[in-house]
């Protein structure tokens, strides 16, 4: 795998690698050994700006394309990505420890989103208004120019290839900053796509090239997925540029409300794939549990054993099913969080103390006794946590899972058709699943809300985010004196 080998990684600015024109580097780390596997630039303002003009200078031609041939352009990569899939995932494992059969999965939905933009994009269109019977009034939607994709590492390639298909099938070009954690996969993704010079431009390092870059005075549109933190900051350096859009995929705090009549040993399944899937770091992993005292002791039992019987190694083995936490910044997140419940009386009733071993591993771990005011229960933790909190009544439940300020997604186990009806309509999340922690039909793009973003980041939805629609009146010039309308 050559890409892990080649020292200092180069930014690609129309469609040349341009190397680190500052000082500074920054070590990527395989989170299972502890090893530096390669090293990026910091780009700076100076990158930042090389990479915007690249890509405003092949804006208009990139715009000027019929968007059929933009269309079959990203087809060619999703094909030339097909050929690369087991490639990309591991690169992807040795980046961010994600087992390598959930990276290729990754990466293979990344490459169906690119197919599907591609095939969605040209049909993507206007109205026809009904104006004066001698006028034409159109609503056409034109690309909004240079996009900046700020991208996370739990989920990379998948997330910018969802962004960098609908931003380009749109007519935009774009310059995409991976997270600095998972550059590689970043990297490689970008020279596999081959599209035309300037249209997708790659920008490494670390906040400092990503701000850099959303606060260039030449692009259009932030596309940013990652933390509240961040989206706030990216919010407020858009906000101060007049007509710059911000598009923000957040953080969540998701809840899990388990209702009486449920069987504990199912939704102690569920319970264990939402929130040890990808060790806890998914947007819409599961961070709190509300369950029905009815089944409590039960559900609790077979959480324990579910967290217990996780294989937990190096995402290289085929045998593991949980790698590393990303990197032991993320280790220490997460057990600040645990321990300072612990300390404040909650009850870790299984994990809950990080490996003492190379690598950034932290086991599943269930606790009990948890409650609103700890940070295990209010802030977003990414890591393989289950707090379980007992409750008196479904009521109770749903409350207690309104009670934040994300709104990102959440969950109900439910045999009653009322509460599941009333959980849809009561929860203030994006995405609500009733009977399921994950799932969705392809295409569902929905608009978080709270402090877990703005707009929407996926479905077909994504493509009126990347436009902006102008609306077209055209009506005859009336005959010149003594001459014909239009004599052409
Ligand atoms: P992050 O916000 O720290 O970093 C994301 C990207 O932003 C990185 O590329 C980073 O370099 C860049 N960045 C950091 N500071 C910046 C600044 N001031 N200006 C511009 N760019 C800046 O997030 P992360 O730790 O990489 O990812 C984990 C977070 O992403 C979690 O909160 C998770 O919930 C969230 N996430 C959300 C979704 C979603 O669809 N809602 C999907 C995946 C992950």
């Amino acid at each position: 795998m050559t890409v892990l080998e080649r020292g200092v990684r180069p930014h690609l600015i129309a469609g040349s690698a341009r190397g680190a024109t500052g000082p500074e580097t920054i070590d990527v780390i395989d989170p299972a050994t502890g090893e530096t596997i390669a090293t990026i630039p910091a780009g700076g303002p100076d990158d930042a700006d090389a990479a915007v003009g690249a890509a405003r200078a092949a804006a208009p031609g990139w715009a000027g394309r019929d968007p059929a041939e933009r269309g079959e352009l990203l087809k060619a990569s999703a094909r030339a990505l097909r050929g690369a899939v087991n490639e990309l995932a591991e690169i992807q494992t040795r980046e961010n420890g994600k087992p390598l059969a959930d990276s290729a999965a990754g990466v293979e939905a990344g490459i169906g989103a690119i197919e599907q933009y591609a095939e969605i994009g040209p049909l993507h269109r206007g109205a026809a208004l009904a104006g004066s019977w001698n006028a034409l009034d159109t609503m056409v939607p034109e690309p909004r120019g240079v996009a900046a994709l700020i991208v996370p590492w739990n989920d990379p390639v998948a997330i910018a290839c969802g962004q960098i298909a609908a931003a380009l099938v749109t007519g935009n070009t774009a310059v995409f900053k991976p997270s600095e954690r998972t550059p590689l996969s970043g990297a490689r993704l970008v020279e596999l796509m081959e599209l035309p010079p300037g249209v997708l431009n790659l920008l490494l390092g670390d906040g400092r090239a990503g701000q850099a870059l959303v606060e260039h005075p030449d692009v259009d549109i932030a596309l940013h997925t990652g933390s509240v933190e961040t989206g706030r900051q990216i919010a407020v350096s858009c906000g101060s540029v007049l007509g710059r859009k911000a598009l923000l995929e957040l953080g969540g705090k998701d809840a899990l409300v388990i209702d009486e009549g449920v069987d504990p040993a199912w939704a102690a399944e569920q319970a264990a794939s939402g929130a040890f899937a990808n060790a806890g770091q998914v947007c819409t992993s599961v961070e709190r549990i509300y369950v029905h005292h009815s089944l409590a002791e039960a559900f609790i039992e077979a959480l324990v054993g579910e967290a217990q019987s996780i294989a937990v190694g190096n995402g290289l083995d085929p045998g593991t099913q949980m790698g590393p936490l990303v990197d032991d910044r993320q280790v220490e997140v997460v057990h600040r969080q645990v321990s300072e419940a612990a300390a404040a009386g909650a009850r870790v009733l299984t994990g809950g103390e990080p490996r003492d071993a190379p690598g950034s591993f932290y086991p599943p771990t269930v606790m009990t006794e948890v409650e609103g005011s700890m940070a295990i229960m209010r802030e977003e933790t990414f890591g393989p946590v289950a707090p379980v909190q007992v409750v008196s009544s479904f009521d109770e439940g749903l409350e207690l899972a309104s009670a934040t300020d994300y709104g990102l997604a959440a969950s109900v186990l439910t045999p009653s058709q009322v509460n599941a009806q009333r959980a849809c309509r009561e929860l203030q999340v994006g995405t609500v699943k009733i009977n399921s922690v994950w799932g969705g039909a392809p295409g569902g793009g929905a608009e978080p809300r709270g402090v877990s973003g703005s707009g929407f980041g996926y479905g077909p939805e994504l493509l009126d985010e990347l436009t902006q629609t102008k609306v077209i009146h055209i009506e005859p010039a009336p005959p010149a004196e003594g001459g014909a309308t239009d004599a052409r």
